[in-house]
């Protein structure tokens, strides 16, 4: 079964070069004709990986193309997978499955909700990559991906084709709460790291701030029927502070560079569930309005 990438972007890619290169089929499907003409021009991507370049041609497609799609691995941000699905919609096979690597919460649901004949699988990954240039990506964090389908606990047979790829994974029955727990400490580190402009470490002089979070966060998870994510969350979040102390966060990042942030799906999304549960959580929405306010003075979307 061919492994279909949706988003030729850091993830997408990433996992594109290292199935490809094992001879595992792979086609990359982009946004539009002017998008896949580029890639074409390019002759490819290209892997950069402790200072080795691997450039690999893998074919390419548009959305458009009508190659029936079994196995799909969604690799866009949260805020387009709704919208990209919709369009392949039409070009799923019976019997198709999707992979949805979005952080975060929300897209999945929406996606899923999509393709009600599709079987969709959750996935959360610590690796990370970025790019570095168009059609290249850069390795940067080695990490590992969980995955998991909340309808079936049974693994799917092409784990065994990650295993061959190198892409280091594990089948999680629980991977809500996974997502849930990495939600939770994305809100208590990331928006705060942006807000006062430091790296994770810099939130050492604000562990007043980030303790309370992670009291609201606590309770939250835990009338989301997610105690287990809660479980000894400050703790972690003070650890992660600790152990990152010299990275800039995700979504300082985004900011850094002007791109839109995945709020929605993160604090926008705790805020939203708690609403849902009548619970108030002053601090947290406290927060979301802080950064919303800080995304519009530079040009951002709050979504
Ligand atoms: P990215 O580098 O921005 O890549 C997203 C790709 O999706 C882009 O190449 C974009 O195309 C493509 N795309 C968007 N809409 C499309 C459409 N309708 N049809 C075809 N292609 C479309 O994003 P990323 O960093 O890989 O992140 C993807 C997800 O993984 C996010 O939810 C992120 O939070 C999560 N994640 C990322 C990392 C990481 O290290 N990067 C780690 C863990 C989790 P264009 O190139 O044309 O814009």
């Amino acid at each position: 079964t061919t492994w279909h990438v949706l988003g030729a972007g850091s993830l997408g890619s990433l996992w594109a070069v290292r199935l490809a290169r094992v001879g595992l089929p792979v086609t990359l499907i982009l946004r539009d004709p002017a998008r896949l003409a580029a890639y074409r021009a390019s002759g490819g991507l290209t892997l950069v990986e402790q200072g080795q370049e691997q450039h690999i041609a893998i074919p390419a497609q548009t959305v458009d193309a009508a190659e029936p799609i079994s196995r799909l691995l969604v690799a866009c941000k949260a805020y387009d997978a709704q919208s990209a699905v919709a369009r392949l919609a039409p070009r799923l096979a019976e019997n198709a499955e999707l992979i949805l690597l979005q952080n975060g919460l929300g897209s999945q649901d929406a996606v899923a909700t999509l393709v009600p004949k599709a079987r969709c699988l959750f996935a959360s990954s610590t690796e990370g990559a970025f790019r570095d240039g168009d059609w290249r990506v850069v390795f940067a964090g080695h990490g590992f991906t969980w995955l998991g389908d909340l309808a079936h606990p049974q693994p799917p047979y092409w784990l065994d084709d990650l295993l061959l790829a190198g892409i280091p994974h594990e089948w999680q029955t629980q991977i809500l709460t996974r997502l849930w727990r990495k939600l939770a400490l994305n809100c208590a580190i990331n928006p705060l790291t942006v807000l006062y402009g430091c790296r994770n470490g810099g939130l050492r002089d604000h562990h007043c701030e980030v303790a309370t979070l992670c009291g609201e966060l606590t309770e939250l998870l835990e009338h989301c029927g997610q105690p287990a994510a809660a479980q000894d969350l400050h703790n972690e979040v003070t650890r992660v502070i600790q152990a990152t102390g010299a990275n800039y966060s995700s979504m300082y990042q985004d900011v850094a560079h002007g791109r839109r942030t995945e709020i929605s799906y993160l604090l926008g999304y705790a805020c939203e569930a708690a609403k849902r549960h009548h619970l108030n959580l002053p601090h947290l929405n406290q927060l979301r309005n802080r950064l919303i306010a800080h995304l519009a003075v530079h040009g951002l979307p709050g979504t």
